[in-house]
């Protein structure tokens, strides 16, 4: 497209789906047009297992990028100049490529790798990289051909109606559209775990809505804001995203005054998942998700796992449960969540703390002190005061 930075998009999973991939490709393409908006006149278009983008020149191709590598399903994207399928005009735009990269990188050696999608163009694809090498070779002076180790790879992509030429492929985060798999509700806490926890199951496609739950005023505002910041930072992935936060107090003070201290923690996982359910169904989310690990604290054992899921009959999403903490982390530095996460402020797990946490709960016997105070009312309350917020992603 004449005047205009022509950028190719290409979509992993999304291209494996069989009968159901127009289906994809539409998400893909309506998330990719909602995201550019904010960049004015972008035009996105469909063809035949690529997206294309053509943006204004003097959109910086980083904003863009980056922007756009964000998107799930996305598997990478390359900056590209379009040509017409003919051999003279992709040898000089393949010049001109080189030149520039001659001048802003100071290239000296090359090659070029050429792929013939369209098997109508009549010349056949090791031909091409050899004739437009040789034009290359002609045209740049300082340039060297390097088989094994070029500094500039050169990709000549020649497909129905046009040519592309790039060198550069920069990762996107893979996955599926948003909003093709379900809607699940995530038990948002301000620490590492959770908010990685539903980013990977946003990127699996899912729809995400978030519950925090807090004890103010033992717990601050300022840790419910840390949690909105959180979600802000998904949001630049999955779009905007609705959060409740939900005072757990009354119900932690009932089973600290009625039940076995080293039960406490668990007690209280328990009602954060019996809460979420019935949020759940409200908002018409069909999964809970939590970033429980296994063994990473007492109320993660394998015991205290099977306690915490008796709580519940909805399928609990725990996709960080085989990580290690190292690779939780990185992935939370990965996806630019990290750094809130570790801002110290206290979360309502914290409050109430045992000693000694039990670390294998008998259900039997956390039924029986679960028994001990009146607790319908409790939560019907908690979920009745709860105070709602949509967070929309930062422009
Ligand atoms: P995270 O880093 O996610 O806080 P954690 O290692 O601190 O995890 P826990 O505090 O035991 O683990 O919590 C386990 C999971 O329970 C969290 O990943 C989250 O899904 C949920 N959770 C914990 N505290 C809260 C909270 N205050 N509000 C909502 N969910 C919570
Ligand atoms: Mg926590």
């Amino acid at each position: 497209m004449e005047g205009k930075a022509t950028y190719i998009v290409r979509y992993g999973e999304v291209a494996l789906k069989g009968k159901n991939k127009p289906y994809f490709e539409r998400m893909l393409m309506e998330r990719i047009k909602k995201v550019v908006k904010e960049f004015g006149d972008v035009q996105v278009q469909r063809e035949d297992g690529l997206v294309m983008m053509y943006a204004p020149l003097d959109l910086p191709e980083d904003k863009l990028v980056t922007r756009v590598s964000k998107v799930f399903g996305v598997d990478s994207i390359s900056p590209a100049v379009e040509v017409v399928p003919n051999i003279d005009e992709i040898q000089k735009a393949a010049v001109a490529f080189m030149l520039d990269r001659i001048e802003r990188k100071g290239i000296k050696t090359f090659k070029v790798e050429a792929k013939r999608g369209d098997k109508s163009f009549p010349v056949e694809s090791p031909q091409i990289a050899k004739t437009v090498g040789a034009a290359v070779l002609k045209g740049c002076k300082v340039l060297k051909v390097d088989v094994h180790d070029p500094e500039c790879l050169l990709f000549v992509h020649v497909r129905k109606g046009k040519c592309l030429l790039y060198d550069h492929k920069i990762s996107g985060c893979g996955g599926l559209p948003p909003g093709t798999n379900g809607r699940g509700l995530v038990l948002l806490s301000g620490g590492i775990d959770s908010p990685v926890a539903a980013w990977m199951m946003a990127k699996r496609g899912m729809i995400i809505e978030g519950i925090h739950y807090h004890s103010y005023p033992y717990t601050s505002q300022r840790a419910w804001e840390k949690v909105q910041d959180l979600a802000r930072i998904l949001t630049e992935y999955c779009g905007r995203m609705k959060i409740h936060s939900i005072n757990l107090l009354p119900i932690q003070e009932q089973i600290v005054e009625h039940c076995p201290e080293e039960m406490t923690t668990i007690l209280v996982r328990r009602f954060m998942m019996r809460i979420a359910e019935r949020m759940a169904k409200q908002v018409n989310c069909s999964m809970l998700i939590t970033g429980e690990n296994l063994g990473q604290v007492a109320s993660q054992t394998a015991d205290s796992l099977v306690v915490t899921d008796a709580t519940v009959q909805m399928p609990v999403m725990r996709p960080l449960i085989a990580m290690d903490k190292w690779e939780i982390i990185e992935k939370a530095q990965e996806i630019g969540t990290f750094e809130t996460s570790i801002q110290p402020f206290e979360d309502c797990c914290t409050v109430f703390l045992p000693k000694h946490p039990t670390t294998k709960p008998k259900l039997d016997r956390i039924l029986e002190a679960e028994s001990r105070f009146d607790w319908e009312d409790l939560v019907q309350q908690a979920i009745d005061n709860r105070e709602t917020v949509m967070i929309t992603p930062e422009v």
